[in-house]
């Protein structure tokens, strides 16, 4: 199976700006943001969508959503932000290695609401 963009990250392979890592995850900033501040949560084992996970991953998905809270901390959005995990195609999903969104500052509802 061809390596996703997120394993080639992982694996050092191509340069990005790694904010955190540790032996389960990096963060990276989202190439696109669609929020002032929109990091990506990565664990480094390939679990290809949630839907996949399994009970061995436990522990694994407890800590991402820790290292979630960390970074809202550092990054000043801990107060309003949301986390948001496409899970298959169907639901937008467009890279093929679990992550997750954290979304913060001036988000633009759908709506066209703007809340802080
Ligand atoms: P999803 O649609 O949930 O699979 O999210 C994939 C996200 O990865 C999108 O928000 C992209 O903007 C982001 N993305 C794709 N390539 C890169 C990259 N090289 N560095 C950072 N973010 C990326």
């Amino acid at each position: 199976m061809n390596k996703t963009i997120f394993q080639k990250i992982i694996d050092k392979e191509i340069p990005s700006e790694i904010l955190y890592e540790d032996d389960l995850c990096i963060v990276i900033k989202d190439i696109a943001p669609k929020a002032p501040v929109h990091l990506l949560v990565i664990p480094k084992k390939l679990i290809t969508k949630l839907s996949d996970s399994t009970d061995d991953d436990l522990k694994l998905l407890g800590h991402l959503m820790m290292i979630v809270k960390k970074m809202a901390q550092e990054y000043g959005i801990d107060d309003a932000f949301n986390v948001v995990i496409n899970n298959g195609e169907n639901a937008g999903q467009t890279v093929f290695h679990l992550h997750l969104h954290i979304l913060g500052g001036k988000v633009e509802l759908p709506s066209g609401l703007i809340t802080d």
